[in-house]
């Protein structure tokens, strides 16, 4: 008999899927989109509707079907549709409670997902509600300038540093009847319009970003505050003022802009942005501006962690309490100097497209404490046995022992015998089985102490770190820096749950590692009661598929991905959901090797042509016969036009 099956506890209790539920806090962070159906799965539902959804094991499981296999991401179209709305509604109901006689515009910035399908669609959505496009660099100009043709009045608002080129193509572009304002960020831009509006002679629409004394809150807390990269100081805004003045384009200042970073988690710090914005905008007006927009910039939080808290991955307040603070800020500062209400402008990207966005990776196999605790017997006995080496007999012991009244002692015994077990090793007089014995043990000791203290309410504080010590890892198909780059680089923290078998309990912890050759490529932060868990908790792999799903990554992860170990971008599903039931609308098929391959500038064709030679001198020296270079050459050549990833 095995040493885990001697000690196993019947952990299995009733069990609903209200349990996973509240466990993966899936109604904190999921603002309604998602939930946990009947059948134990997890739901996608757009419009919100609590007894409504499509399955999303049920789509992996078709889209596996039409062979795209995992690593997936899903974006659901009617969910993007409902975030732009929702925060449609929410400026105008803050505009109505505040009586403000000015209009709102979103302007999307496209860097946030600039994904062609991401972009129409937000340009789509957002052209029937009054919204436009943010850019941020030439390349992004250029794909606005064009998606823009069928819709002309919507507001183009071009950020970032500008060279000449830029701004006479900008200036240029407002003769096609685009809406466009190159916002100037150094006194240089300003003499570049001033130069192109003369020459082609055109009155532009310009705007003009402002450094801001208020700074902003967290990771980008510098985008705002006199140390910003961006915008002009006050005193270089006055002298923009007199230089338009000269040139009789005063009239031209259309907009005013400041961002106060992006995830802003604490309202005090945007309320305080606007506040001062709000200031400098109708002293502006008031020394002869033509200002008509005021432009609030990005920052609208997303809560990743759904705990309404103060915190980098969270954000305490909703969007209607952000769209009813710029609204009533604006609104009073203007009302006080008598100065028009504004058109208000936001560049919230964030918080319009993160929740569109599912990332799907399979669970290749797992590693740990468990799967040690469960490895078969070595030869040595498991009873105690004078024969033994004295550590092991300890382990045994320790071991046999467990008993709630008894369990640090037993924890404590555990570890010392297990140190001497390993000294012993190091030193030559245990063996490897002994060895092996005494890991297996050790292990074994600690999954039952664990399984004992879940029974006792005041833990010794040395026991709570257990369940850190014997969470395993799981294999997942997937990498990090290609698929969730802010979770390796700033330590974000996004909902990650099962996306089946919510209806059975989860019998393991895990932390989660991707397969690339780095080991930064782990997730081992995630939502829990309170706290960040350094494990998830999830189910005994079996010989079914087993899914995990990362929810509210559709903000900035897909571009900042990057090659690392030449993992290319994964497929991308567009969902639709029609009559209740999912529909594909596109798919982007992921990279394939040969691309990634040509990314970093190598040539697949060359490689396969180098392949055949080097199997056809390895078939005229006798080394593999025709079939075996046949076979490895049909390797080589499918292996370039496949999925990076693997496939199982
Ligand atoms: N506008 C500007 C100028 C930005 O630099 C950014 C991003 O940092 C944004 C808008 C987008 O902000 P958010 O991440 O809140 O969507």
């Amino acid at each position: 008999m095995s040493v885990i099956d001697e000690t196993r506890l019947d952990t299995e209790q009733a069990w609903s899927v209200d349990d996973a539920r509240a466990l993966y806090r899936i109604d904190d962070w999921s603002e309604g989109y998602f939930r946990v159906g009947p059948k134990g799965t997890v739901l996608a539902a757009p419009d919100r509707d609590a007894t409504g959804g499509v399955d999303l094991a049920d789509i992996v499981a078709g889209l596996s079907d039409r062979d795209i296999g995992a690593p997936l991401l899903l974006r659901f179209s009617d969910i993007l549709a409902h975030r732009l709305t929702a925060l449609r509604e929410a400026f105008d109901g803050a505009i109505r409670e505040n009586d403000y006689k000015g209009d709102y515009c979103a302007v999307y910035p496209i860097k946030v997902n600039q994904q062609r399908q991401v972009v129409d669609e937000v340009a789509r959505f957002g052209g029937k509600l009054g919204f436009g496009l943010e850019v941020g660099s030439k390349p992004e100009l250029l794909a606005v300038l064009a998606l823009t043709s069928e819709q002309e009045n919507q507001l183009i608002v071009c950020n970032g540093f500008k060279d000449a080129h830029y701004i006479e193509a900008v200036l240029l572009a407002s003769k096609l009847g685009r809406r466009i304002v190159p916002v100037v960020e150094s006194l240089r831009e300003v003499q570049l319009i001033i130069k192109y509006a003369e020459l082609y002679d055109v009155r532009p629409d310009i705007g003009v970003r402002v450094k801001l004394a208020s700074k902003g809150a967290g990771r980008w807390s510098d985008s705002a505050g006199v140390k910003s990269k961006f915008g002009l100081f006050v005193s270089e805004m006055l002298e923009m003022l007199e230089l338009l003045k000269r040139h009789e384009m005063l009239d031209c200042l259309k907009l005013l802009h400041c961002h106060s970073g992006s995830q802003v988690h604490d309202i005090q710090n945007l309320k305080q942005v606007v506040t001062e914005l709000a200031h400098v905008y109708v002293q502006l007006v008031q020394e002869g501006a033509g200002l008509e927009l005021l432009d609030v910039g990005g920052g609208l939080a997303v809560d990743y962690t759904g705990a309404q808290t103060n915190d980098p991955s969270s954000m305490n307040y909703s969007v209607q309490e952000y769209a009813s603070h710029v609204v009533y800020r604006i609104g009073s500062v203007c009302e006080a100097a008598g100065v028009k209400h504004p058109t208000i402008v936001t560049e919230c990207g964030r918080a319009m497209v993160a929740h569109a966005s599912v990332l799907i990776f399979d669970v290749l196999g797992s590693t740990g404490p468990h799967d040690l605790a469960r490895q078969p017997d070595t030869g040595v006995p498991n009873t105690p046995n004078k024969s033994l080496p004295q550590p092991i007999r300890d382990l045994q012991t320790a071991l046999s022992g467990i008993v709630p009244e008894r369990l640090l002692e037993c924890y404590h015994d555990a570890v010392v015998a297990r140190d001497e077990a390993m000294t012993l090793f190091g030193l030559g007089y245990l063996g490897l089985r002994e060895r092996a014995m005494a890991e297996r043990l050790f292990w074994t000791t600690c999954l039952r102490i664990q399984e004992v203290a879940k029974t006792i309410e005041d833990l010794p504080e040395e026991l709570t770190s257990l369940d850190q010590i014997l969470s395993d890892t799981y294999f997942c198909n997937f990498s990090l820096f290609q698929s969730l780059p802010d979770a390796w680089a700033i330590d974000q923290v996004f909902p990650i749950m099962p996306i089946q078998r919510l209806d059975e309990q989860p019998t393991r912890r895990a932390v989660l590692a991707d397969i690339t050759c780095d080991s930064d490529g782990r997730l081992d932060r995630f939502i829990g009661e309170g706290e960040i868990q350094r494990a998830l908790d999830v189910h005994e792999l079996d010989d079914r598929p087993y899914y995990l799903g990362v929810f509210l990554v559709g903000a900035y992860q897909e571009t900042l991905g990057d090659l690392h170990n030449l993992f290319g971008d994964a497929h991308a599903v567009h969902i639709r959901i029609e009559d209740g039931q999912w529909a594909i609308e596109e798919v982007v098929s992921g990279d394939t090797a040969g691309e990634v391959l040509s990314y970093v500038q190598f040539d697949p064709k060359q490689f396969e042509s180098q392949m055949r030679k080097d199997c056809e001198r390895a078939v005229r020296a006798n080394c593999m016969t025709v079939r075996e270079s046949k076979a490895l050459l049909r390797f080589y050549e499918t292996g370039l036009s496949s999925y990076t990833y693997l496939q199982s």
